[in-house]
């Protein structure tokens, strides 16, 4: 690998940025850090941004900004606050910058980077089934490249077959199903934020650790491979792999059926993405098959998870209906997480939102912005009537 790769990290203060950081600051001679962004943890923000002696340190939230430059007074460390200075940062001349922003929020940096032709590690999914095809072609028309960090999909991108890409026949997305895949579906309805989020094989972040409970995270990135890889919806499935071994598959014309293994480690896609074309060391848990013993599969159960029958739905309706589902969802994950509905109620916010609200196809990223306010409006309307 080239010595010293400069870095920026959207959302460093997170679970995929601090794992991010964790690659980073043991190779420090191999990396130089242009940006770190945060929303509001100026904490870890501060610390982060000093143990790599970062360039520049951005808080989204501007009411922060006095605190960041208190935390970093006397370093030399630029400060920024607010979301024209995320979108500076994306911006920045950097080698590499992580979209590790979660949620729809990330949308707007990850636009100016794409539009700016940089080379993204790609975690922060939301925006990409928000806006779609305004994404892909965006990436398309300045050149910048889009290497995928979601452990599924960096898997697909490890075994698809760049010489041959009309010989894929089928993308397997794998799932371990959660932390409710065998828990009575009464208990399941009446689960706690705190049951949601202890995730049996993942460590992240709270919003895409109930995402994975509901398996609306899978629909996600079935939505997400279906633009990554230009794949259509029928070729597309998912299969429930408990173990979390099998990070995702890609089958061939011929049968041939392609996967990536490894540890349940997010270092080590985020790693595969940090050194591309290149490779480098993880202290990363290394696969032991024996240990593991048997590799289990199954199909969905779409009565436990509709939440993922409806995402294969809006994938196949495509339109606006990506980006109110996403929308709706982070809403009303959200309301989930502040003790407001239960978790059963999710999935039912989202579906009623989807049959509220019909807009026109967006054609524009202001069009897409408009119509996520509005469906996270049409949702909180719909919770705190279901509340009331
Ligand atoms: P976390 O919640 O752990 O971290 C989110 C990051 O985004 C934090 O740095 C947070 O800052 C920042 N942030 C939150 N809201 C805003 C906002 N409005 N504006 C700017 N920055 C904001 O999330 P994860 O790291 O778990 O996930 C990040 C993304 O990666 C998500 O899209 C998720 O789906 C995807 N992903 C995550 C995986 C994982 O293992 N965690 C695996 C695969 C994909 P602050 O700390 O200050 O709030
Ligand atoms: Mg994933």
């Amino acid at each position: 690998m080239k010595k010293s790769k400069t870095v920026t990290i959207l959302g460093a203060t997170g679970s995929v940025g601090q794992s991010t950081l964790d690659l980073i600051l043991r190779t420090p001679d191999k990396f130089a850090v242009e940006a770190l962004t945060a929303h509001s943890d100026v904490e870890g923000l501060a610390k982060a941004a000093r143990a790599t002696s970062a360039k520049f340190a951005v808080i989204g939230d501007p009411s922060r900004f006095d605190d960041l430059k208190d935390a970093l007074s006397g370093t030399g460390i630029e400060v920024g606050a607010g979301e024209d200075a995320v979108i500076e940062a994306a911006l920045r001349n950097a080698d590499w910058t992580m979209a590790a922003i979660v949620g729809c929020a990330g949308l707007m940096p990850v636009m100016a980077a794409l539009e700016g032709g940089k080379t993204l590690a790609f975690a922060n999914k939301e925006a990409l089934v928000s806006a779609g095809s305004l994404m892909i072609d965006a990436a398309t028309r300045s050149g910048a490249t889009l290497l995928p960090v979601d452990s599924e999909h960096n898997a697909i991108f490890q075994c698809l077959d760049q010489s041959a890409p009309k010989g894929v026949h089928r993308i397997v997305l794998t799932a371990s199903g959660g932390p409710f895949r065998t828990t009575p579906l009464e208990e399941m309805a009446r689960a706690t934020p705190a049951q949601a989020v202890a995730h049996p094989n993942w460590s992240m972040g709270a919003k895409i650790s109930v995402d994975s409970a509901t398996m609306m995270n899978k629909g996600l990135e079935l939505i997400e491979a279906h633009h990554l890889f230009a794949m259509p919806a029928d070729r597309l499935d998912v299969v429930i792999h408990p173990q979390s071994v099998v990070h995702s598959m890609v089958e061939y014309a011929d049968g041939s059926v392609l996967a990536q293994l490894g540890p349940a480690d997010m270092r080590v896609p985020i790693a595969h993405t940090l050194a591309w074309p290149e490779r480098m060391d993880t202290p990363c848990e290394r696969l032991d098959l024996a240990a593991v013993g048997r590799l289990d599969f199954m199909a969905p159960d779409y009565l436990r998870f509709p939440a993922l029958k409806l995402a294969r739905e809006v994938m196949i309706a495509g339109g606006p209906a990506p980006a109110i589902m996403n929308a709706a969802n982070e809403a009303a994950v959200a309301a989930f997480l502040a003790g407001t509905i239960a978790f059963g109620d999710i999935a039912t916010v989202v579906a009623r939102v989807l049959d509220r609200y019909v807009p026109a196809d967006p054609i524009s990223l202001a069009d897409v912005l408009a119509i996520d306010s509005e469906a996270r409006r049409v949702a909180s309307a719909l919770m705190e009537s279901v509340v009331a």
